[in-house]
């Protein structure tokens, strides 16, 4: 029986084609942490669709509270409007949550601990990503030893199979490995159909043209590709 091994899943592609892999490789059990966002329904929605064609029956999803009380953020502050794709590529954008895949891998790390797993997957992409700082390969090196400090056996990894992939290298990957990418949900600002223009919107539109294949999802309005 393979061990178990803790992946988050937000619902989103990369964290979808992560978690295929997760639980192509070991007894996944999936981890989604709402925290006020602005599609939180939505997500949550696809998190639970994911893991039922991914049959994984080991899952906890549960909410953080302190992001929203803080805020600061596009995705958590209703003040803050979530920003077309023209503003891609210059410094941090205003959707970046302030340090929150820290409290995610916290989460993981405790939930690990419990149920003796050793992996925790995330499905983190360095380019073609939004340029949010807790992305880069150095957070995860350095997070992995905070977790080797501060659990009772220090065993505990966070892996990040798709960190140095393109976008359409995660598509294209998703694609072979049959992940539900028709489930997923990626847009920042809606819930009923995906807006196409958000910066994730169009990164995943960006990805599924340059893997050749067809996104699945229902779009509002199809914004300019280049
Ligand atoms: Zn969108």
């Amino acid at each position: 029986m393979p061990k178990h091994a803790v992946v988050l899943l937000s619902g989103g592609m990369d964290s979808c084609v992560c978690a295929a892999l997760a639980a192509r490789d070991h007894e996944a059990a999936a981890l989604h942490i709402s925290y006020g966002q602005r599609t939180e329904a939505r997500e949550l929605q696809s998190f639970h669709a994911i893991c039922d064609r991914l049959r994984i029956r080991t899952r906890m999803a549960v909410r953080n509270e302190v992001l929203k009380a803080i805020g600061g953020s596009a995705l958590t502050d209703e003040n803050i409007a979530v920003p077309e794709s023209r503003t891609l590529g210059h410094g941090i954008p205003v959707t970046y949550v302030p340090f929150r895949n820290a409290h995610f891998l916290s989460a993981a790390v405790s939930w690990a601990e419990v149920l003796g797993a050793t992996k925790i997957y995330i499905g983190a992409v360095e380019q073609d990503s939004s340029g949010y700082p807790d992305c880069r390969p150095a957070y995860y090196e350095a997070f992995n030893r905070v977790i080797g400090a501060g659990t009772r056996e220090g065993k505990i990894e966070v892996v990040t199979p798709l960190i140095s992939m393109r976008k359409a290298e995660i598509v294209r990957l998703g694609l072979e490995l049959g992940a539900p990418l028709d489930l997923t949900w990626s847009c920042y600002s809606r819930e009923d159909r995906a807006c196409g223009v958000c910066d994730s919107c169009t990164l995943r539109l960006r990805a599924f043209q340059d893997a050749g294949a067809i996104d699945p999802l229902p779009y509002a309005a199809l914004t300019e590709v280049v």
